[in-house]
């Protein structure tokens, strides 16, 4: 039974572990790997002028078409970050345009800006999943975000004790979330560990669960 990794950028993860390699635009596949999975997508650190993003988002729209792009992300709202709040907003619209018009689900990124991510699926009422990825937030907020069809991904937060992602964790159905080790110096083994404790079931029984997830909302099984 494989551990699964939504969300990795550089790292080489250990045999056996299935995982989506996220890309920015123009950013190669890497040569000579065998791993099968990608998501492609213009990270909101990395907006530039209006004329850049657009020749950005059409590479964005190239790979993310390709068939071993699984999912369109990481985009998302980040208010800690320089580029203005109307870029990032079009941005990530034309991400879910764009993932609308694949039929594939969207990986997000969100500082900050959980109010406007929430308002943004309520407003335009998306088929595809949206996962928000490295998920820090409280339970309440995980209620209503669960409410509004949000799914999650945990990381290496999950591996501090006081998180309070931990308790968010622990209140998820078991068909609404994912692991991931996004660039942190962690194995995807230690947060499945971490996660399997938090939850109280046996460590093969959430691999087998997140395999599931996996198939389910990235592969369409
Ligand atoms: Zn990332």
């Amino acid at each position: 039974m494989p551990l699964t990794d939504i969300h990795i950028h550089h790292s080489q993860p250990e045999t056996g572990v299935v995982f989506i390699r996220n890309l920015f635009p123009g950013e190669p596949f890497p040569e000579g790997e065998t791993e099968r999975f990608f998501s492609v997508g213009l990270h909101p650190w990395f907006l530039k002028s209006a004329e850049e993003n657009a020749g950005l988002m059409k590479l964005v729209a190239e790979k993310a078409a390709l068939p071993q792009v699984v999912a369109v992300g990481e985009c998302g709202l980040d208010k800690l970050t320089k580029a203005a709040w109307e870029v990032q907003t079009d941005v990530f619209v034309q991400h879910v345009l764009l993932s609308e018009r694949l039929q594939k689900p969207l990986i997000v990124h969100c500082v900050r800006a959980h109010n406007e991510i929430f308002h943004f699926r309520r407003q335009l009422k998306p088929t595809q999943p949206w996962v928000i990825h490295g998920y820090t937030g409280n339970e309440n907020l995980t209620r209503q975000l669960l409410g509004a069809g949000f799914l999650f991904s945990f990381g290496y937060i999950l591996l501090n004790e006081k998180a309070r992602a931990a308790a968010s964790l622990q209140l998820l159905p078991p068909g609404k979330f994912f692991l991931e080790t996004d660039d942190f110096e962690v194995t995807i083994g230690e947060v499945f560990q971490k996660a399997a404790q938090l939850r109280q079931v046996a460590a093969a029984q959430l691999q087998e669960q997140l395999l599931q997830n996996f198939q389910k909302i990235f592969l369409k099984k």
